[in-house]
């Protein structure tokens, strides 16, 4: 069969690959008897699963010792909440905003502590990033919040700020939901990472958070405990019942990262698939993207017609060449390619030939 290319910004395509061996071992997984949905989460089927789950995210996103992997729920939205949580103490986070997601990250920490917005790109349309060197932090931040690649408006950072050089020693808690496992992590500079798998890990209902060690224990006493990240790290993400079968899709396809060559091999795929449509778009009279070019994501690509009232057209058009689900998040319009690691460049490369041919059309 061949499938449609699935532009989607999440729950997103998933590597075809990863979706046959799924549905090969469905109702019967290695010889178990069981189908993985069936396994109590305390068995060792389920327990070789998830730990060799771990294991290999682990090593593919070179996650330092002094780093707990903890396999959670309620998606990176819950993590606005569980973070400040954690780590604020109820005093005071910083906040970098560069987009909706950050935006969100801020007003909901605001509950919990003081949320104090450090920098903000609004005045630009979230069209760029704020240099650390122009951010306003305040005396003793609990964490700075980044979000290190903004979904909807397609900002993504290339380079994680560095805080030390900035004379702040509180830790950085990045939102990594849409670029995990898209490149590496410069985990010297992180305190805290967190993502909902929805993006680029595998299917909805897994949250990964991946903590330094000594942030584990300074969690307000009204955290609920399923969310306590010492709870949780106590006892290896099983404190309740994870959601055991996003865990084990989730390792299958960090199985398949394998085979690409790991996380550097996936970059420059992912590189690749990046040139080609932010060119296409830069080389075209009726496309444009809004994004700063050093700042643009490697994963997100919103992107606009100069004539709007050609965009049903579009879409229409694109439907019937089997490329789904282009239409912009409905708060900037437009369309937006999401070309997450499951996305092959064939399909980066059908999209282009179609902006081409409809703007041949339209001339
Ligand atoms: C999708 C997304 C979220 C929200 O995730 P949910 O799982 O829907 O709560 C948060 N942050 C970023 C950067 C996202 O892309």
């Amino acid at each position: 069969m061949n499938r449609p290319y699935n532009f989607s910004a999440g729950p997103a395509a998933m590597p075809e690959e990863v979706l046959q061996e799924a549905a090969a071992e469905m109702l019967d997984w290695h010889g178990s008897g069981m189908g993985v949905m069936e396994m109590s989460h305390r068995g060792k089927e389920f327990g070789q699963i998830a730990q060799e789950a771990e294991a290999d995210l682990r090593d593919l996103l070179a996650v330092p010792d002094h780093f707990k992997l903890l396999f959670m729920q309620g998606g990176g939205l819950a993590e606005n909440a569980i973070v400040p949580l954690n780590l604020s103490r109820g005093e005071t986070a910083d906040f970098v905003v560069t987009g909706s997601w950050s935006q969100k990250s801020a007003q909901e920490a605001q509950r919990y502590c003081t949320a104090h917005v450090a920098a903000t790109a609004q005045n630009t349309g979230f069209t760029t990033l704020v240099e650390p060197k122009d951010w306003l932090l305040s005396a003793k931040p609990a964490y700075v919040h980044i979000c290190s690649n903004e979904t909807i408006h397609g900002v993504e950072y290339h380079t994680l700020p560095d805080l030390q050089a900035l004379g702040c020693d509180a830790p950085l808690v990045i939102d990594f939901s849409s670029h995990v496992a898209s490149r590496p992590v410069d985990w010297t500079r992180v305190g805290l990472a967190f993502g909902g798998a929805q993006k680029n890990l595998g299917p909805a209902g897994l949250t990964l958070v991946v903590v330094r060690d000594d942030l584990l224990d300074r969690a307000l006493p009204i955290c609920p405990s399923a969310f306590n990240f010492k709870t949780v790290a106590d006892n290896q993400s099983m404190f309740n019942t994870p959601p055991t079968y996003s865990i084990y899709i989730a390792g299958l396809v960090f199985k398949w990262l394998k085979r690409q060559g790991g996380i550097a091999g996936i970059e420059a795929q992912n590189k690749a698939k990046a040139e080609l449509l932010y060119q296409a778009i830069d080389d075209s009279a009726l496309y444009f993207n809004p994004v700063e070019k050093h700042c643009r994501s490697r994963m997100n690509v919103p992107f606009f017609l100069r004539d709007d009232s050609l965009n049903e057209a579009f879409l229409a058009g694109a439907r019937s060449r089997h490329l789904l689900q282009l239409k912009g998040h409905k708060s900037v319009g437009g369309m937006r390619a999401s070309i997450y690691n499951a996305l092959p460049l064939e399909g980066v490369q059908a999209l282009v030939s179609y902006l081409r041919d409809f703007e041949a059309q339209h001339a």
